[in-house]
């Protein structure tokens, strides 16, 4: 099973909500704040990502970095990103 993590530039998100809609573990949601620009973000706000990359290939802005860390976990390497 691989775990994996997400990072998302939060001044970048335009709130489109793509990603949410992408994620087949229901692991984004949309923040409550808004960033400079004026739009909600997406964020993670459940720890059970799997890497899979769905959200960062939807992502127009290509806002969304995601790492995948294999079990047993000795290092994080970085995923394939593309947006
Ligand atoms: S990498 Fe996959 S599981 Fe993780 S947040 Fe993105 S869409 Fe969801
Ligand atoms: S797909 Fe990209 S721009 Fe849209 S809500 Fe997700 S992170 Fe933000």
């Amino acid at each position: 099973m691989i775990r994996g993590t997400v990072i998302i530039g939060l001044e970048v998100c335009k709130g489109c909500e793509l990603c949410i809609s992408a994620c087949p573990q229901e692991s984004l949601g949309l923040s409550t704040h808004i960033n400079l620009n004026g739009y909600k973000y997406a964020e993670l706000i459940k720890d059970n990502c799997t890497g899979c990359i769905n959200c960062a290939i939807i992502c127009p802005e290509s806002a969304i970095t995601v790492y995948r860390q294999p079990k047993p976990a000795r290092k994080t390497t970085p995923a394939e990103v593309t947006g």
